[in-house]
């Protein structure tokens, strides 16, 4: 082979990588969209190899005008690519979102009423009469003294303490609703009471048994949680969570200053789902699973 020769394969070589550099990342970014793709060093290519067509067809050299203009096109197709994806991000064809939102729920005070047991047993324990109403009006410091507040804390570590729990009202029916949309996950900060763990799981299983266990989180620090939506009785958990915090009202934290506060399922559909609450929840409680109507939204001092 001679060198003209030689020279013309390497050329044409060099010219195939680069006006081909781009086609692995056009699949790419069909597929995944162009968030690690900088902006920037696309238009300067762009430039670059348009500057390149420009000096082709200034010196009438063939090669190097179809290399520049094929890559100009594939640049520009990538470009194209990256600002209607991100435009669109989460939206598929027919304008559904593809990337489902995440909704973490907390279980305690949430879906499953601990407080009815919880002041049960401290009531039974110390002979007081602590109801919700009094926690509601004076908070938990006024309402549990202080030389009670060890058994207080204690009870929920107590064998049998979250066997049974009741169902707050129209949880069930609006998690369906949710699951229907987003992914919800239960979160739960178990670790707090590990011994909680098998009676949960139960509980979730025989209540939700629609959420499917690989969306089942008992964790310490709900930071670790990524979710769009956070909904808790227990604002701490919020504070380093980077998705939207919804309080869930409890009589624990009735007198509580909250960013965005829930009272109930109705008005936690209608933030998250911005749906009609009221209307949502009326026509689907005859198809709740369980008996709901014998259940009530309380609070409990854990989690
Ligand atoms: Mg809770």
């Amino acid at each position: 082979m001679s060198d003209p020769e030689i020279t013309g394969v390497v050329g044409t070589v060099a010219a195939i990588c680069t006006t081909g550099a781009f086609v692995p990342e056009i699949f790419k970014l069909r597929k995944q969209g162009g968030e690690d793709l900088s902006y920037s060093m696309v238009a300067v290519y762009l430039v670059g190899v348009l500057l390149w067509l420009v000096y082709g067809l200034m010196f009438h050299a063939p090669a190097v005008i179809w290399a520049n203009a094929v890559a100009s096109l594939l640049v520009a197709v990538s470009l194209v690519l990256k600002l209607t994806w991100k435009e669109s991000a989460g939206t598929g064809r027919n304008g559904r979102r593809t990337r489902r939102l995440r909704v973490a729920v907390d279980m305690d005070e949430v879906i499953a009423d601990s407080l009815t047991r919880h002041l049960s047993l401290y009531n039974r324990a110390t002979g007081q009469n602590v109801t919700p109403e009094l926690i509601r009006e004076n908070g938990l410091e006024a309402a549990i003294p202080a030389k009670h507040r060890e058994i207080f804390e204690r009870l929920p570590h107590e064998d049998g303490f979250f066997d049974d729990l009741g169902v707050i009202v129209h949880s069930q029916r609006a998690l369906q609703l949710l699951s229907s949309e987003f992914n919800v996950f239960i979160t739960s900060a178990a670790m707090e009471v590990p011994r909680s763990f098998d009676a949960k799981f139960r509980w979730l299983q025989e209540h939700f048994p629609f959420v499917p266990t690989s969306n089942i989180v008992f964790c310490g620090d709900k930071e670790i949680i990524d979710a769009d939506y956070l909904i808790d009785d227990r604002s701490r958990h919020f504070a380093r969570f980077r998705g939207t915090g919804i309080l869930f009202t409890a009589p624990h934290n009735a007198r509580e200053r909250a960013h965005l506060r829930a009272s109930n399922w109705d008005e936690v559909l209608a933030i998250v789902m911005k749906k009609q609450p009221a209307l949502t929840l009326q026509q689907s409680a005859k198809t709740d699973i369980n008996t709901e109507a014998q259940q009530v939204t309380s609070f409990s001092s854990i989690r």
